[in-house]
């Protein structure tokens, strides 16, 4: 159906509220908009999440400023504001925190080692200013050979 072709999204924006004008979800408008719904739930809503018991462990995105990367932290009952990735394993083996990979995440984890969907998780964080993110297979034990 060729007349499909020729709706742009600019063109049927203004008929779905709240839809983006953009292709590229990193765009600045895209950035706004995020940061904008962001400070309309803390200011006008109850679901704030502004600093709650963070989980037992995290992955700090500004643990180091001369460290570009990010960190695997434990907790110990902190408070704070974190994100959570919820994600499609897929099928090729992803990242994974076992007992013989605990240390060296908690001193650091190189940006080229992590996949693209936690990049631009990490990207959105240190964008909204939240410092910390909860990553299922980073944080979380799903076997005996992972964490605890
Ligand atoms: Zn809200």
């Amino acid at each position: 159906m060729a007349w499909l072709n020729d709706f742009s999204e600019a063109a049927v924006a203004h008929l779905i509220p709240g839809r983006l004008l953009t292709a590229d979800a990193a765009s600045s408008i895209a950035m706004r908009r995020i940061r904008r719904w962001v400070l309309s739930c803390d200011l006008e809503h109850e679901c704030s999440s502004a600093d709650v018991p963070l989980p037992t462990r995290v992955l700090d995105v500004d643990a180091d400023l001369t460290y570009r990367g990010i960190k695997l932290i434990e907790t110990y009952g902190r408070t704070g504001r974190y994100i959570t990735l919820s994600h499609s394993w897929g099928q090729y083996h992803t990242l994974t925190t076992t007992r013989a990979t605990f240390a060296r995440r908690k001193g650091g984890i190189g940006m080229e080692e992590v996949p693209k969907t936690f990049q631009d998780t990490i990207f959105l964080a240190r964008m909204l200013h939240v410092r910390y993110i909860w990553i299922d297979s980073l944080c979380k034990s799903f076997s005996s050979r992972l964490l605890k």
